[in-house]
């Protein structure tokens, strides 16, 4: 048993005795968006140190240091920030705590704290959003199921319940088609949560799901990438489609309000903003996240610059790169584990002789049912065109199958 919260450093071989010259990149957390970010910063020439709960992770074998501790542990986060110019994360529950003590120390955190600390409540997110004026579904704190009822009343059934903190994929999310399935939608989310856990919003009959990246520089300067459409399967993202095929007004006015929302949090750095677009054509604000997104990995091949390298670009106070497209569309297709298994994949061979077919494989050792595994993207001349080339690759790789 370990005494104290200090990483433990995993063996990369003796420390390279010449003066260091790249800049150090510090990641919280290990998964496929560190790993993206980091391939992304080495190709610039930074080195990348990896702080993720166990060693063997997505980016660990990019990092010249992988720490094994916690990211909740002041003294595991000072480490990191110790061995590297400046730190930057993965994901958004890091406990704001610790990451604005890590900041007292003069640790340099992008995004910082603050960001954090605004987003990760999604009530107060909501919050924030709506009272600098920008379009969010209506929403009410909800203390008690009496106020749930009261949110009935007011917006009407069905009504979303939802998790404050700690949500993702759907899992922290409830529908309440009627307010006599209000006690065991209530019981199943309180469950394990501490009090004042959750918040409920009106359910949006939305027409489709939108999102876009943004990235925004420690200047101010801000660059945002094309609007895409975000097809989620279960409550977990399946397929983008790059751009979305929405009039001008639409994708003019959804920019306008994610340039907004990433200056409000005050992201620095690279940030997912996903919505809805009403029937009526109303963009509205479901979550904002502040890192690199699911939704924007489509840019590694069909953008002149990929949402991980100008996150890199961005946190190191280097130029943005350009949003553009390189071709007309693309689409994404996320590879999601269906079995529990060491995920071989028998059809990754197959797959890979599809021409115009770019499969990104994350390497975790185990699937799960929903587990992100890997993606497709496609380009094309049409949104169809690039759709059947992911499909017909996606389809030949099932992780812990055998086929
Ligand atoms: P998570 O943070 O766990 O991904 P979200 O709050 O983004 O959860 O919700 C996941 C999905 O649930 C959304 O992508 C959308 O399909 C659906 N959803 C969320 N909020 C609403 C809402 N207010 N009305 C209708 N559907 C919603």
């Amino acid at each position: 048993m370990q005494e104290t919260d200090a990483p433990i450093v995993l063996d990369k071989g003796s420390e390279d005795p010449a003066p260091r010259v790249s800049p150090r990149l510090g990641i919280i957390g290990g998964g496929q968006l560190a790993k993206m970010t980091a391939m992304a910063g080495i190709r610039l020439g930074c080195e990348v140190v990896v702080l993720e709960r166990e060693g063997q992770c997505p980016a660990a074998s990019l990092a010249s240091q992988m720490l094994v501790g916690d990211w909740n542990s002041v003294e595991a986060l000072t480490d990191l920030a110790a061995r590297v110019d400046l730190v930057t994360l993965e994901n958004e529950f890091i406990d704001a705590e610790s990451l604005e003590a890590l900041e007292a120390t003069g640790a340099l955190l992008l995004p910082a704290a603050r960001t954090l600390r605004l987003i990760q409540d999604k009530l107060k997110q909501k919050q924030v959003l709506a009272e600098a004026g920008l379009p969010v579904p209506r929403f009410r704190d909800a203390p008690d199921k009496e106020a749930v009822r009261a949110a009935g009343e007011a917006f009407g059934w069905p009504l979303l319940l939802k998790a404050r903190r700690n949500a993702y994929d759907g899992k922290g999310n409830a529908t309440v088609a009627a307010p006599g399935e209000l006690d065991a939608a209530w019981d199943a989310l309180t469950r394990g949560r501490e009090k004042d856990a959750l918040y409920v919003e009106e359910f949006v009959p939305f027409e489709r799901e939108l999102a876009m990246m943004i990235t925004r520089g420690r200047d101010n300067a801000t660059v945002a990438y094309p609007l895409v459409e975000s097809i989620q399967r279960d409550h977990v993202c399946h397929i983008v489609k790059a751009p979305a095929t929405v009039p001008e007004a639409v994708a003019a006015e959804a920019t306008g309000i994610a340039s907004r929302a990433a200056e409000l949090v005050g992201c620095v750095g690279s940030m997912g903003v996903e919505m809805f677009l009403g029937g009526d054509g109303r963009v509205l604000i479901n979550e904002l996240a502040p890192r690199v997104h699911n939704s924007g990995h489509y840019t590694i091949e069909a953008c002149d610059c990929s949402q991980f390298e100008n996150h890199v670009r961005a946190v190191l106070g280097w130029p943005l790169g350009s949003t553009a497209m390189v071709a007309p569309a693309a689409v994404m297709i996320n590879l999601l584990g269906r079995v529990t298994a060491p995920a071989i994949a028998p059809g990754l061979a197959r797959a890979l002789a599809v021409p115009g077919a770019h499969v990104h494989v994350y390497g975790k050792a185990m699937t799960r049912p929903g587990r992100k595994m890997g993606h497709v993207t496609a380009l094309g001349a049409t949104p169809e065109e690039a759709f059947r080339t992911a499909q017909s690759a996606a389809d030949l790789i099932r992780f812990g199958e055998l086929q």
